[in-house]
C-alpha cells in the first residue's frame, strides 16, 4: 500500500507540474498574442424588438491563432484575470471597439458598441480616464459606447462602485448590468446605481418553454426594469418562441444566435441593420 501511495503521489506531483507548465506556456502565448494583435473582438448584433433594426453590438473577444484556429474567451479570460494581463487585454478591446464604432459612424452607420469590463479593470483608479481618452483618441461620441459590468462586480463594494459608475455616467457612456438575475442585487441599491440597462442572463432564456420558474424571473426583471425606467437586453435568443414572452416590453433589445453569432467586424453591415 505504501508503495502504491508513493507512486500515486509521484503521479499527482508530475501532473501538477505538467499543469503548471501548461499554464505558464499559455500565459506566455497570451502575452505575445497581445503584443502581436492576435486578440481581437468579434461583434454580435443587438436588435430592437420593436423595429428589427440593429442598434448596437456586443464586442466579444477572440484569440486568432497562427493556423487560423480561433480560441474563445472562456479559455483565456480566466488566465488573463489571474495574471493581470486582463488590464492590457481589456484596454486593447476597448480601443479596438471604439475604433471600429468610429469607422462605422463615419460610414453613416452609427452603431453603439458594448464592451465587457472585468472587475480588475473597473477597480483601476485610472479606468475612467482610460475611457475618456479612448473616446477622444477615436473621436467617438460617448453615446456610442456602452460598458457591460456583471452584477457581481457592481454589487461588491457597492458604495465605492456607485462613485465609479457616476464618474463613467458623467462622461455620457451607457452602463449595462450583465448576467442580471444571477447574483444578489439588492433592489434598493439598484435604484441608486446610475445604470441604463439590465441584461437578462442567458440561463433564464434557455428553457423558456419548459421552465416556469425562469419565466417568472424574466417577468420580475421586466417589471423591475420598467418601474426603474431601465432598458432591457435579452441575450441567448435562439428560437423565436423565446421572444414571445418578452413582447410587450418597451425599450427591449434582443441578442442571440437567432439573429447572428458574433462575427468579425467586416460582416457587420448596414444590411444586418435591417434584419
Ligand atoms: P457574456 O458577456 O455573457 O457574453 C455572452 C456569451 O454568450 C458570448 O460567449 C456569446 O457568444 C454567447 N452567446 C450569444 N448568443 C448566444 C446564443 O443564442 N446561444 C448561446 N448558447 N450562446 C450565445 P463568448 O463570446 O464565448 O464569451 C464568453 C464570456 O467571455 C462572456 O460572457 C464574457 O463574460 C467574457 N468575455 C468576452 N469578451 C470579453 C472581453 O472583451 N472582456 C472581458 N473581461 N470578458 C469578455
Ligand atoms: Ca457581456
Ligand atoms: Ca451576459
Ligand atoms: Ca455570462
Amino acid at each position: 500500500a505504501k508503495q502504491s501511495g508513493r507512486c500515486c503521489y509521484k503521479f499527482y506531483c508530475d501532473s501538477m507540474n505538467a499543469k503548471a507548465a501548461l499554464r505558464l506556456q499559455l500565459e506566455q502565448d497570451l502575452r505575445s498574442a497581445l503584443s502581436s494583435g492576435a486578440i481581437l473582438p468579434f461583434y454580435q448584433p443587438q436588435i430592437c424588438a420593436q423595429n428589427g433594426r440593429m442598434v448596437s453590438v456586443e464586442a466579444l473577444v477572440r484569440w486568432i491563432q497562427p493556423q487560423g484556429r480561433m480560441i474563445g474567451p472562456d479559455e483565456f479570460i480566466p488566465i488573463a484575470e489571474e495574471t493581470g494581463l486582463i488590464i492590457e487585454l481589456g484596454k486593447q478591446v476597448l480601443q479596438q471597439s471604439c475604433h471600429q464604432a468610429s469607422v462605422w459612424m463615419k460610414n453613416g452607420n452609427p452603431i453603439r458598441v458594448a464592451v465587457n469590463v472585468s472587475a480588475h479593470q473597473f477597480k483601476q483608479s485610472d479606468f475612467t480616464d482610460l475611457v475618456k481618452q479612448t473616446l477622444e483618441e477615436y473621436q467617438l461620441p460617448a453615446s456610442l459606447l456602452e460598458l457591460e459590468l456583471t452584477e457581481s462586480v457592481i454589487m461588491s463594494d457597492a458604495e465605492e462602485n456607485i462613485s465609479r459608475l457616476k464618474e463613467l455616467k458623467a462622461i455620457g457612456v451607457t452602463l449595462a448590468v450583465d448576467d442580471f438575475g444571477t447574483g444578489y442585487s439588492s433592489l434598493s441599491y439598484l435604484k441608486r446605481f446610475p445604470i441604463d440597462i439590465l441584461k437578462i442572463d442567458r440561463s433564464f432564456m434557455c428553457d423558456i418553454n419548459s421552465a416556469p420558474d425562469d419565466i417568472a424571473i424574466v417577468d420580475a426583471i421586466l417589471a423591475l426594469a420598467s418601474s426603474l425606467n431601465l432598458g432591457v437586453i435579452a441575450e441567448g435568443i435562439e428560437y423565436s418562441e423565446q421572444i414571445t414572452i418578452l413582447k410587450s416590453t418597451n425599450n427591449l433589445l434582443l441578442q442571440g444566435y437567432l439573429f447572428s453569432r458574433p462575427v468579425a467586424a467586416e460582416y457587420i453591415t448596414l444590411d444586418r441593420a435591417r434584419l
